[in-house]
């Protein structure tokens, strides 16, 4: 589809939604969602452009057609590189094209399907491959519906007062499951063709009818959406998220029916939680490159503010400082989303994982440092970003030729063109939308505790204390092999023993 059909699309559906408080009638139309279905939307248009048809599009292994990277399962490590490129190039052109999510679930479930078949003896695979083509050749997005509402965040599921803060099943029928509960956040939920339930956290077997994993249409009987707008729609100074925005909402599932043939995981608690890592390790890839894109903004914006400020950062080395900063911050973590890729596994299910370790740090390195992002942009860009009188005075005919006579900096730049600079910083590091790109970056994919978690779960640490006691083993000079503690062989050229006394 290109982005004209994709809106299109969203027609043949019809999901309960509220926006503000109001039922949204056709979601295709809705104003206050635009911004958000146009960022999706792009990840349609660019699969069609020839410059960006390698990275935008994929050969799916198990059908051989070609297929959107967004809904592509990763072959091989150069897959994963332009997942990671496409990705940035999306955001960098929309904010954020929201549609990765539905690659990285796509990818989690394919390869804990195939791992619970393989222990259950079970068929969930089969069913998830019939499913995956056929979102394939109908170019679907897909929403992650994995956060649940969770309570109190101390008490496990079955011990919630409330047991639909977590989506489970709530009943088992011949021809498929019952499911009951809210997650609380889904990113573009309003205008996605489906969700893809997830469990968020591994669940102790007592707890196995949350482990639960299936595709449920978003106007299936008993889906709520309860959705904020996408972006900042109708604002004037809203210079790039009134056009590209991203709507996040709560979704409640009121006892809804769902057949067999979509379910991919129900009560296996151990498999559950591979499918929450697979996913987060994916998805905290993708967010390198979701980030990294928003990083290419910053770069773009900060550069433009200083030279419409009269300023050349070859001759201002604290503002070139600061540009540096920003710039080694956004390729430093892309730099581990590269690493990630070319360090994969092969998956027995057939395709590849990303490395945890640097999917983590990468993912962990945006979290904390956007907040220097936003930081440096403001430091180049000095306070015109948030002083800078609305759009409305650029029309007014008794402050309009004064103001634009004073607020130029560089003579050949004119005022407006200044103006349109500053209001763009303003916009993504300022506004509500800039603290939806923090909280996103914070937050989206696990809160960095999570990532912490992973890092010191997968890395190597018992390698590091191998190669240090084989190096102190031996003097530091047997190049790390490990010896022996034993007596007479504690250093490279070995020693004699001594007697013990008395014993002559
Ligand atoms: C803009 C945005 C978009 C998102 N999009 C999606 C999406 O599309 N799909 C989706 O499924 N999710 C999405 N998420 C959700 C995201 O994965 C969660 O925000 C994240 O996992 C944290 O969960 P939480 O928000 O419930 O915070 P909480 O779990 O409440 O965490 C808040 C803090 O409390 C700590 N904490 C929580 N529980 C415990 C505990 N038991 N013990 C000790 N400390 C604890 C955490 O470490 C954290 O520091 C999105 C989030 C954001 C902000």
């Amino acid at each position: 589809m290109t982005a004209a059909d994709y809106r299109e699309s969203l027609r043949a559906y019809k999901p309960r939604v509220f926006v503000n408080g109001h039922a949204v009638q056709s979601v295709a139309d809705e104003p206050l969602l635009a911004p958000g279905v146009a960022g999706v939307g792009v990840t349609y248009d660019f699969a069609h452009r020839r410059e960006h048809v390698p990275i935008m599009t994929a050969r799916q292994g198990t059908s051989g057609n070609t297929v959107n990277r967004m809904l592509h399962i990763n072959e091989s490590s150069q897959d994963l590189l332009y997942k990671l490129e496409a990705v940035r190039l999306v955001c960098k052109t929309s904010g954020c094209a929201q549609r990765y999510l539905t690659h990285d679930a796509l990818n989690g479930i394919f390869q804990s399907t195939r791992l619970t078949d393989d222990r259950h003896g079970t068929d969930y695979s089969q069913r998830f491959l019939a499913y995956l083509h056929d979102v394939q050749d109908k170019d679907l997005t897909l929403g992650v519906a994995m956060t649940d509402a969770k309570g109190d965040r101390s008490k496990r599921p079955g011990k919630q007062l409330n047991p639909d803060v977590y989506v489970h099943i709530k009943e088992r029928r011949e021809a498929g499951i019952v499911i009951r509960g809210t997650k609380a956040i889904v990113t573009g939920a309003p205008y996605m063709h489906e969700f893809l339930v997830m469990p968020c956290r591994t669940h102790v077997p007592e707890d196995s009818e949350f482990a639960v994993c299936c595709a449920v249409p978003c106007d299936a009987p008993g889906v709520t959406i309860i959705a904020r707008p996408a972006g900042r729609p109708g604002e004037a100074s809203a210079k790039f998220s009134g056009k590209y925005g991203q709507s996040v909402g709560v979704v409640i599932f009121d006892d809804v029916f769902v057949p067999y043939d979509r379910v991919f995981l129900a009560g296996e608690t151990e498999e559950g939680g591979v499918l929450t890592t697979s996913y987060a390790t994916h998805h905290r890839h993708s967010c390198i490159g979701a980030r990294a894109g928003f990083g290419d903004l910053l770069i773009g914006a900060g550069a433009l503010m200083i030279e419409a400020n009269g300023l050349d950062v070859a001759h201002h080395a604290h503002i070139r400082e600061a540009m540096v900063e920003l710039i080694t911050i956004t390729e430093g973590f892309y730099a581990c989303g590269v690493a990630s890729s070319v360090y994969c596994t092969k998956d027995p299910a057939g395709s590849v994982m990303p490395d945890a370790v640097f999917a983590n740090i990468g993912k962990l390195l945006l979290a904390t440092k956007i907040y220097d992002m936003h930081r440096l942009a403001h430091y180049v860009s000095g306070g015109l970003i948030v002083a800078l009188p609305g759009p409305e005075e650029d029309h007014n005919p008794e402050t309009r030729a004064s103001l634009s006579a004073v607020m130029r900096g560089r003579p050949d730049i004119p005022a407006t063109q200044r103006a349109e600079v500053a209001r763009l910083v303003e916009d993504l590091t300022v506004s509500h939308e800039a603290g939806w790109y923090s909280v996103i970056s914070l937050h989206g994919g696990g809160s960095p505790e999570a990532m912490k978690r992973e890092i010191w779960r997968n890395y190597p640490v018992m390698e590091k204390i191998d190669l240090v006691e084989g190096l102190l083993d031996r003097g530091m000079l047997d190049e790390g092999r490990r010896v022996s503690r034993q007596p007479g062989r504690c250093c490279t050229t070995g020693c004699q023993v001594p007697e013990p006394a008395g014993s002559q």
